[in-house]
C-alpha cells in the first residue's frame, strides 16, 4: 500500500489533532461514524406481523363464516377483536424495540482523540476523518486509521478477517503493492478490530460506511433477537399448550356435534376455545416487562446487554467482586513510602535526598497517566504516583523531556510490572516499578542514600516485613527499582539485576455505600467474595472492614490456587471470601469451580484479558468507566458507575422482575384454564353453552390483558432481598404453580357456570338448580344466564389478579392500592363491562342484557370468592411453611 502523508492529506496536526471546531464541520458535512441504520418498518408491516399468525387466521376464518351465515355481530366483534390485539401487539413491541435501542446507544464504545492539543474521550459516533486516534489495549479501534506511531501495538482483526491472532503493528512498515491483504497492512487499523497489546496513534482515513467492515456490515445487520430462558420455555410450552388446545377444542366440537347442538355455535365456540387456552398474549409480555425492567436497571447504572442476565441476575447466588474500584473508590493517595531502610510518612521525605530523587523519577517516568491542573486521565495508581512526586516538587511533563522514554514493556496484570527505558545523558536506564512479590527476584542491589550495594538476605527479609505490616494498613504497595547503564537494547535484559529503590504504600479508601450492600446480600443468601490482583494483607484489611471475610483461613493466593487441582478447588472454593495476587486466568478456574459447586456465579471484570471468565460466569459484569471495550463487549451487564451496590441492585431488580414476570403468567394461565373448565364441563354435562364465542375472545384478549401487565410492572417487593436465591433448578411450570393455576382455573370456571345456573333459575322461574328443564330453556333466560356467566367470568378474572401480587402475604399486607395500574385495570374492566351491558348497541353485538342489582350483587358476591379463597390457602401456609 501507498504510504500516505496522512496530515497533509487531511488536514490534520498529529500533535494537536484538530480543533473541536473543524471536528464538528466535518460530522455535518460527513455524518455519524456508524453503519447506516437498516430501514425501519412502516406501521402497516407491523400490524401485518401480528396478524401473521395461526391462530389470527382461524379467527379470521371464524368471523367470516359468521358473516356468511348472517352473524354479522359476531363477526364484527370476532374482527374487533383481532384488530384491538394487533394494536396491543404493535405498541407492546414498538416499547420493547425502543428500550433495546436506547440498550444499544448506551453501549456504543468510546475513542480516545486528540483535539484542540487535548487528549479526550468521545463517543466513537463522534469520530471524523481527520481526528488523530490513540489505542491503548483493550479498545476497539473506532473507524479505519492510518497509524503514525506505535509501541508494541497489537491488534486483534477476528471481526474482519476471521483470525483470531493478534497481529503487530508497524506505522513504519511500507508497501509499494496496492494489493496487500488487510490482515498484513500493519500501518493500519481497521474500524470494529480491538487493540490488545501496546499503544499507538493514528489518523482516521475513513469512517461509518466507507470503512473495510462497513463494507460488510450490511451481512452485520440483522442480528437475531435473543431470547431468554424463560422465553424459549414459553415458546416451548405455548407449542405443547397450543397442540393440547386445539385437541380439546376438537373434542368439544365433537360431543357438540353428537349432542346434536347447532354447528356454527360449537364451531365459533370451538375456535374461541382454542384461542382462549393458547396463551398467544404470553411472550409479548414477557418482553415488555424484560424491557422496562431493564429500562429502569439503567436508571440504576446498569446497562443489560443480553437480555438473559435479567432473569439469570434475579438467581445469582455468589457475587465475585475486583477490589480496586468497585469495593474501594479507586481514589488513591500515597500516604507512605520506604526508601533507604527506613519508613516515612509522605511529609519528612524531600527531593533533596538522591535515592528519594531516584525513586520520584522512576515512579513519574515509568508512568502513563496524565495529571492537569483540573483534568488526569490514566490508571488511579499512576495518577497518585505522579502527585506524590509533583508534590515534592518533580513535574511530569518537564522530567519526560529530560529523559526520553526510548522503549517499555507495558503492565500486564499477568506480570504485575511494567518498565520503560529512558535516555540519561549518555546512558539508558531502566525504570521499574510493580507488585513486590513479582519483582523481588529481579533484583539484585539496593540503594541507600545514594549508594549502591549487593542487597543481602537481610534486606530483603527487611523489605518483605516491611510489605506485610505496610499491606496490614490496607495500604496498596508498589515496589519501584531501576537498571543503570542500560547495555542493548534488548527486552529480555530490562527487568534483569534490577536496584532496590523503595517502596510507596497508598491508600484506596472503600466506598461507603459497599458496605451496607454487602449486609444486604448476606441476608439474600448471597456469598460476596472478593477478587484482586493485590497483596493478600491488603485485600485481607479491606475484606475484613467490609465484612466479607474475617480471617486469613478465607483468603487464597493465586500461587497457592495453582498448586491446586480443579477437584480440589471444587472441595475449598466455597469456604474462600478472598482471592489475592490473582490473573485474570485464574478467575475462569475460580467461577468454574463455583459453578460445579451448583452456584449462580457473577464476576466483575474490566481488562482485555477478563473476557473468558465474564463468558464464563453466569452474569458477567464489566466495569463502565475503567473497564475496556473488550471486558464490556463480553459482559452480560455493564455498570456505568463501576459500584458494587450497583450489582446488588441488578440483583434485587431481577428477582423482582423475575416474580413479575411469574405473576403474569401464571394470572393468564389461570385465567384461560378458568375459561376452558366453564366450557367443557357446561357442554359436557349437556348444558346449553354457558357463554358464547364472543365473550370468551373478549374476556381472554381484552379485560385479562390489562392486568397482566399491571402485574408485571408489580411495584417492587421490599422483602426481595431477604429470601434466599432462587434456585438454578427452579421450575416457573414447578408443580405447585401449576396446582395454583389448575386450582384457580377450576374455580373460576365453576363460579362462572354456578352464575350461569344461577341465571337460568332465576329467569326460568325454577325453584331450585336441580329442577331445571335444561332442554327448553327459552331464548331470553339464556341470554340473561350467559350475560351472568360472562361478567362472573370477567369480574371474577379482575378480583384474582390480586391474589398474585404475593404467594404468601395477604393482599392487605401486601396493600391493595399499591399497584395503582392494577386498581385501574379493575375499575376500566368493570366499565367496560358495564358499557357492554348497558349500551343497546353492545347488547346486540355480545348477546347481552342488562342485569337487576340483586344479579350484580350475586355477581360480585361470587366474583369476590377467589381472593377469599386465596387468602386462606395463604393464611394456611404462613402457618405451616
Ligand atoms: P483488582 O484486581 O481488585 O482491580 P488490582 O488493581 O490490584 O486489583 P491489577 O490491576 O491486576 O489488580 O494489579 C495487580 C498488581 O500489579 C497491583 O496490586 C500492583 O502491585 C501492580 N500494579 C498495578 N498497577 C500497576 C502499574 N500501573 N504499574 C506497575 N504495577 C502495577
Amino acid at each position: 500500500m501507498e504510504r500516505l502523508s496522512e496530515s497533509e492529506k487531511l488536514h490534520t496536526n498529529v500533535e494537536t489533532g484538530l480543533t473541536t471546531e473543524e471536528a464538528q464541520k466535518r460530522l455535518k458535512e460527513n455524518g455519524p461514524n456508524q453503519f447506516d441504520e437498516h430501514q425501519k418498518d412502516s406501521i402497516l408491516v407491523l400490524l401485518w406481523r401480528q396478524m401473521n399468525s395461526m391462530l389470527i387466521y382461524i379467527l379470521i376464518a371464524a368471523a367470516m363464516i359468521s358473516l356468511f351465515v348472517g352473524e354479522m355481530a359476531d363477526a364484527i366483534i370476532i374482527l374487533a377483536v383481532i384488530i384491538l390485539n394487533a394494536v396491543i401487539g404493535v405498541i407492546q413491541e414498538a416499547k420493547a424495540e425502543k428500550a433495546l435501542e436506547e440498550l444499544k446507544k448506551m453501549s456504543t464504545p468510546k475513542a480516545v482523540v486528540k483535539r484542540d492539543g487535548v487528549i479526550q474521550e468521545i463517543s466513537s459516533e463522534e469520530v471524523v476523518v481527520g481526528d488523530v486516534v490513540i489505542l491503548d489495549a483493550g479498545r476497539f479501534v473506532p473507524a479505519d486509521i492510518q497509524l503514525v506511531e506505535t509501541a508494541n501495538l497489537k491488534v486483534e482483526e477476528s471481526s474482519l478477517t476471521g483470525e483470531s491472532v493478534a497481529v503487530d503493528k508497524d506505522a513504519t512498515w511500507e508497501s509499494l503493492n496496492k494489493d496487500v491483504p488487510l490482515g498484513d497492512q500493519k500501518n493500519m487499523a481497521f474500524m470494529s478490530t480491538l487493540a490488545t497489546y501496546g499503544r499507538g496513534i493514528g489518523i482516521v482515513v475513513r469512517i461509518g460506511m466507507d470503512t473495510e467492515i462497513g463494507k460488510i456490515a450490511k451481512m452485520l445487520a440483522n442480528k437475531e433477537k435473543e431470547m431468554t430462558p424463560l422465553q424459549k420455555k414459553l415458546d416451548e410450552v405455548g407449542k405443547v399448550l397450543g397442540i393440547g388446545a386445539l385437541a380439546i377444542s376438537a373434542a368439544l366440537f365433537l360431543i357438540g356435534f353428537l349432542q346434536g347442538r347447532e354447528i356454527l355455535d360449537m364451531f365459533l365456540i370451538a375456535v374461541s376455545l382454542a384461542v382462549a387456552a393458547i396463551p398467544e398474549g404470553l411472550p409479548a409480555i414477557v418482553t415488555i416487562v424484560l424491557a422496562l425492567g431493564v429500562q429502569r436497571m439503567i436508571q440504576q447504572n446498569a446497562v443489560i446487554r443480553k437480555l438473559p442476565a435479567v432473569e439469570t441476575l434475579g438467581a445469582v447466588s455468589v457475587i465475585c467482586s475486583d477490589k480496586t474500584g468497585t469495593l474501594t473508590q479507586n481514589k488513591m493517595t500515597v500516604t507512605n513510602v520506604y526508601t533507604n531502610d527506613t519508613y516515612h510518612d509522605i511529609k519528612d521525605i524531600s527531593l533533596q535526598n538522591p535515592t528519594v530523587e531516584r525513586m520520584m523519577r522512576a515512579i513519574t517516568l515509568c508512568n502513563d497517566a496524565t495529571v492537569e491542573a483540573d483534568k488526569q486521565t490514566g490508571d488511579p495508581t499512576e495518577i497518585a504516583l505522579i502527585e506524590v512526586a509533583e508534590k515534592l516538587g518533580m513535574n511530569k511533563d518537564e522530567t519526560d523531556l529530560d529523559y526520553p522514554r526510548m522503549d517499555e514493556l507495558a503492565f500486564d496484570s499477568e506480570r504485575k510490572m511494567m518498565s520503560t527505558v529512558h535516555q540519561e545523558q549518555d546512558m539508558k536506564t531502566v525504570y521499574v516499578k510493580g507488585a513486590i512479590e513479582c519483582l523481588l527476584p529481579k533484583i539484585t542491589e539496593i540503594e541507600v542514600e545514594g549508594i549502591r550495594r549487593l542487597i543481602t538476605d537481610k534486606d530483603q527479609e527487611k523489605i518483605e516485613k516491611q510489605v506485610d505490616e505496610m499491606s496490614e494498613k490496607a495500604l496498596r504497595v508498589l515496589g519501584v527499582a531501576y537498571k543503570p547503564s542500560l547495555k542493548e537494547m534488548d527486552k529480555a535484559t530490562y527487568e534483569k539485576d534490577l536496584v532496590f529503590l523503595g517502596l510507596t504504600g497508598m491508600i484506596d479508601p472503600p466506598r461507603e455505600e459497599v458496605k451496607p450492600s454487602i449486609e444486604e446480600c448476606h441476608d439474600a443468601g448471597i456469598r460476596v467474595v472478593m477478587i484482586t490482583g493485590d497483596h493478600q494483607k491488603t485485600a485481607l484489611a479491606i475484606a475484613k472492614e467490609l465484612h466479607i471475610a474475617e480471617h486469613e483461613d478465607q483468603t487464597m493466593t493465586g500461587v497457592e490456587l495453582n498448586e491446586l487441582s480443579d477437584t480440589k478447588l471444587v472441595e475449598k472454593v466455597d469456604s474462600i471470601r478472598v482471592f489475592a495476587r490473582v490473573s485474570p486466568e485464574h478467575k475462569v478456574r475460580i467461577v468454574q469451580a463455583l459453578k460445579n459447586r451448583g452456584n449462580i456465579v457473577s464476576m466483575t471484570g474490566d481488562g482485555v484479558n477478563d473476557a473468558p471468565s465474564l463468558k464464563e460466569a453466569d452474569v458477567g459484569v464489566a466495569m463502565g468507566i475503567t473497564g475496556t471495550d473488550v471486558a464490556k463487549g463480553a459482559a452480560d451487564v455493564v455498570l456505568t458507575d463501576d459500584n458494587f451496590s450497583t450489582i446488588t441492585h441488578a440483583v434485587e431488580k431481577g428477582r423482582n422482575i423475575y416474580k413479575n414476570i411469574k405473576k403474569s403468567i401464571l394470572f393468564l394461565l389461570s385465567c384461560n384454564l378458568g375459561e376452558l373448565a366453564a366450557l367443557f364441563i357446561g357442554i359436557l354435562l349437556g348444558w346449553p353453552a354457558p357463554l358464547t364465542a364472543v365473550h370468551i375472545l373478549w374476556v381472554n384478549l381484552i379485560t385479562d390483558t390489562m392486568p397482566a401487565i399491571a402485574l408485571g410492572v408489580d411495584p417492587d417487593d421490599p422483602d426481595v432481598m431477604k429470601e434466599k436465591p432462587r434456585p438454578a433448578t427452579e421450575k416457573i411450570f414447578s408443580k405447585r404453580n401449576i396446582s395454583f393455576s389448575i386450582g384457580n382455573g377450576l374455580l373460576i370456571g365453576v363460579l362462572t357456570l354456578f352464575a350461569f345456573m344461577e341465571g337460568l333459575k332465576i329467569y326460568t322461574g325454577s325453584s331450585t338448580m336441580l329442577t331445571m328443564d335444561l332442554k327448553h330453556v327459552s331464548d331470553e333466560a339464556l341470554i340473561h344466564a350467559q350475560t351472568m356467566a360472562f361478567m362472573t367470568l370477567s369480574i371474577s378474572q379482575l378480583f384474582h389478579s390480586f391474589n398474585l401480587r404475593s404467594e404468601r402475604k395477604s393482599i392487605f399486607q401486601v396493600g391493595i392500592f399499591k399497584n395503582r395500574l392494577l386498581v385501574f385495570a379493575l375499575l376500566f374492566g368493570i366499565l367496560i363491562q358495564m358499557a357492554v351491558v348497558y349500551t343497546p348497541l353492545f347488547n346486540t353485538w355480545f348477546h347481552v342484557v342488562p342485569l337487576s342489582w340483586e344479579d350484580w350483587l350475586f355477581i360480585l358476591g361470587l366474583s369476590i370468592l377467589p381472593i377469599v379463597f386465596n387468602e386462606v390457602v395463604k393464611g394456611i401456609r404462613r402457618v405451616f411453611d
